[in-house]
């Protein structure tokens, strides 16, 4: 062997912000032919946005322009969507997840806002005229505006697919006894909720029905969802008392150097995948943008099938690459022939990697790939 040139390899790779675990990782660059590419925080900036929450009886709209035109909010009829944001918010302040990051902050950026219709009541499901307050510790501000933060208690995050909580606003207040009277939230997608036992496809109740125009797309959670996804956005489902609530909207932009990093990939002979736990129509939409076919995206994977995917395709002869960033890639950079990690992402996915990439662009794993194989050449 040639230890020198390999070092000075692996030493070239640091300068570009590529660390090399060891010198040994080189080899298996050579033959590499497929490379998988995690979605979310890979491809994309893994940085959601919310864009927007609906329910039944209105939409919250968050999208920069709409913020821009601050009347807009207040001609439509967002109590119980900000309500939903709030409940759903507190749940996913306890989640790392980067949908959960969008809804938390968004959810503190509202409530921030002094908003007297926060005082309606409490629950969209109804006892309207509620007096929540009576007897109840609930906190208000000089206005009479109720203030303070929702709690969660016994919180439970179930990775693909969702988390939940007991949460307690103000406005639960307590029970006459004086017990905790708080109601189980659930954030996460259609699948795992019916798992909950949270039924999503059904259109508005009967008591509803008044709001129930079927000009309103507010009026169908299932309708919302399906748009939402239909346009490349993320959707998840907020739901309380066993029952679906509300659709909030995400987007996540892919990384403006995703695009030639997919063709710099192409032009060393690689053939890239599109890898996600996300619905297909999200998958589909960032899979046109960066330039990767219908048919090399594989979504809606739940994490631990992520490693069954690279094994599959190991097993059919491939020699796989796999550029990922989170918890749930981290058995599949490890089960690669060749893992390569986002810097910008989880200790557990650098440390199940071969490749740190510390800029936390995708160009550098073909930047890293072939730098080794240059490297390999003046050796052999
Ligand atoms: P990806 O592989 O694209 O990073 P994940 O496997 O982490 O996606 O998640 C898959 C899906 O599970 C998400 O698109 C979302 O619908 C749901 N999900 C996961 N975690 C959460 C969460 N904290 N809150 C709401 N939904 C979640
Ligand atoms: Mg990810």
């Amino acid at each position: 062997a040639t230890p020198t040139a390999l070092l000075v390899g692996t030493g070239r790779g640091a300068q570009l912000g590529i660390l090399i675990k060891g010198p040994e990782v080189l080899e298996s660059t050579r033959r590499v032919e497929v490379i998988v590419l995690d979605k979310t925080g890979t491809v994309t900036q893994g940085r959601m946005a919310l864009e927007r929450v609906v329910t039944r009886e209105g939409t919250l709209d968050l999208s920069s322009a709409a913020a821009r035109s601050a009347g807009s909010s207040s001609e439509t009829p967002d109590g119980a969507a900000r309500h939903a944001l709030r409940l759903a918010g507190a749940v996913e302040g306890l989640s790392e997840h980067p949908i959960a990051q969008a809804i938390a902050s968004a959810a503190t950026r509202v409530s921030g806002e002094v908003d007297d219709r926060e005082s309606e009541p409490a629950s969209a499901g109804g006892h309207a005229g509620a007096d929540t307050s009576a007897g109840a510790v609930v906190e208000t501000g000089a206005d009479g505006v109720v203030v303070g933060s929702p709690q969660v208690f016994d919180f439970v995050s179930s990775p693909g697919g969702g988390v939940s909580g007991l949460v307690r606003t103000a406005h639960s207040g307590l029970s006459p006894a004086g017990a905790l009277n708080a109601q189980r939230v659930l954030v996460g997608r259609p699948a795992w909720l019916a798992e909950q036992g949270v039924a999503f496809d059904v259109s508005a109740p009967a008591g509803a029905a008044g709001h129930a125009r079927s000009d309103n797309p507010g009026t169908d959670l299932r309708r919302a969802f399906d748009e939402a996804e239909s346009t490349g956005a993320t959707a998840v489902v907020v739901a309380w008392n066993g029952a679906a609530q509300g659709v909030l909207v995400l987007r996540d932009p892919v990384k403006e150097t995703s695009a030639q990093a997919v063709a710099e990939l192409r032009e060393l002979g690689l053939r890239p995948l599109l890898l996600t736990g996300d619905n297909a129509g999200a998958a589909k939409v960032a899979a046109r943008q960066v330039g990767i076919a219908e048919e090399d995206v594989i979504a809606q994977v739940l994490p631990q099938d992520k490693v069954d995917v690279v094994a599959r395709l190991r097993a059919e002869g491939r020699v796989v690459a796999m550029v990922g960033d989170g918890v749930n890639d981290a058995a599949a950079l490890a089960g690669a022939d060749l893992g390569l990690a986002m810097g910008t992402g989880t200790d557990v996915a650098i440390e199940a990697s071969d490749i740190t990439l510390v800029r936390g662009d995708l160009r550098s794993s073909a930047t890293a790939i072939r730098l080794s194989r240059q490297t390999l050449r003046v050796i052999k």
